[in-house]
């Protein structure tokens, strides 16, 4: 099934600024509550969940931006309900004046692991990483194999994740006998549900390690220096976000690891001004040859090219070369161009001789005045 338009499920305009946008979500989940669809609960909550991931992406000006420009097909590549944190959902409900707001978000988002937790469900993903790399704007161009040096989390050498001091036990939690999660009715302005929390005595882990390994202090995991090969596609651009699905930190427990996000920043270049898959740069030449004719070597991004400059031509001027611009990041089209504007230097300094000789070619011009 096709995707829904996010602007169109929270039923703002593609310019509705972002507190626009907050009004419009809060507005939704008040409308959503699963105790003001009684009837409907299944759809409440998919619409609910839909309204969230539309608020994910719209309140984030990068994602916002990136969405505007690429849709759902964008490179942010889809949206993962179990590996969001709903940091911005959770912040728009932040004034709103009541503690239940997490409540909900357990109720929709984990209602069906809360019933009886097995230990797949009491283990956790691994954190996501972003890591921010910068490029040059060749690189972008062609495309780069890079390898990164990230820091982050692995499975714990001694322990093997298993946060136990090895020749140690575990012992099953008294508190929430093993289960991993305690319940208990909870009042709220949307109303009142049974809330499902992580046990408060094991932290949702459902049992107790009895010696804590010394190396990770019990977490199962340690940080480390990872050397990771990374594949740039030709034809980025600034803020974009490449996923490298699993290569964040390990998860918790077993649980899967995150994912890795290599936000792209291209350093700009000295002499070329990037716009979209064009490129801009200028040249200066004697103010002779802007009335005689030449030609020029010109830097592209693809090497040297030579400029053929016409005679006659004007300061100001603009050349165009053909694909010598960045490629589709997606593929599609050709490349961009490369536009060179032609600036004509008028000397400053002159010697007798050239004086004398301009001084002749002056009195054959007719007089100049207005231009019209
Ligand atoms: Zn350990
Ligand atoms: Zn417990």
């Amino acid at each position: 099934m096709a995707k829904r338009d996010y602007y169109e499920i929270l039923g703002v305009t593609r310019d509705a600024p972002v507190d626009e946008v907050k009004k419009a979500y809060r507005q939704k989940a008040k409308e959503l509550h699963p105790d003001k669809n009684p009837k409907d609960r299944k759809k409440a909550e998919e619409d609910f969940k839909r309204a969230t991931e539309a608020y994910e992406i719209l309140s984030d000006p990068e994602k916002r931006a990136q969405y505007d420009r690429f849709g759902h097909a964008g490179p942010a590549q889809g949206f993962d309900f179990s590996s969001t944190d709903f940091r911005r959902a959770r912040e728009a409900f932040s004034d709103f004046g009541f503690g239940g707001v997490d409540d909900l978000f357990d109720l929709f988002f984990r209602q069906g692991a809360a019933r009886s937790a097995t230990r797949a469900e009491r283990t956790r993903q691994g954190e996501d990483i972003e890591y921010r790399l910068r490029i040059t704007l060749e690189d972008a161009a062609s495309g780069a194999r890079m390898k990164i040096t990230a820091p982050r989390q692995v499975a714990c050498n001694q322990c093997g994740g298993s946060r136990m001091e090895p020749g140690s036990s575990k012992r099953t939690c008294p508190t929430c006998q093993g289960r991993g999660q305690v319940e208990h009715r909870q009042q709220s302005l949307l109303g009142s549900f049974i809330n499902v929390r992580a046990c408060p005595e094991c932290g949702g882990e459902g049992e107790i390690v009895e010696k804590p390994c010394r190396r990770c202090h019990g977490t199962g995991r340690t940080k480390e220096l990872s050397r990771i090969s990374i594949s740039v596609p030709a034809g980025v651009d600034n803020g974009l976000r490449l996923r490298l699905a699993g290569q964040g930190n390990v998860g918790l427990g077993g649980g899967p690891a995150g994912d890795l996000y290599i936000v792209i920043e291209v350093i700009p270049h000295p002499r070329f001004r990037r716009d979209g898959r064009d490129v801009h740069s200028s040249i200066k030449i004697h103010y002779a040859d802007a009335a005689l004719g030449t030609k020029v070597k010109v830097d592209t991004l693809w090497g040297e090219e030579t400029l053929t400059v016409p005679a006659g031509t004007q300061p100001g001027a603009v050349a165009r070369l053909r694909g010598k611009g960045l490629p589709d990041l997606h593929g599609g089209g050709g490349k961009g161009d490369h536009f060179v504007e032609i600036q004509v230097i008028v000397p400053t300094r002159l010697s007798p001789e050239q004086r004398r000789t301009l001084a002749e070619f002056q009195k054959t011009l007719p007089p100049a005045g207005d231009s019209s």
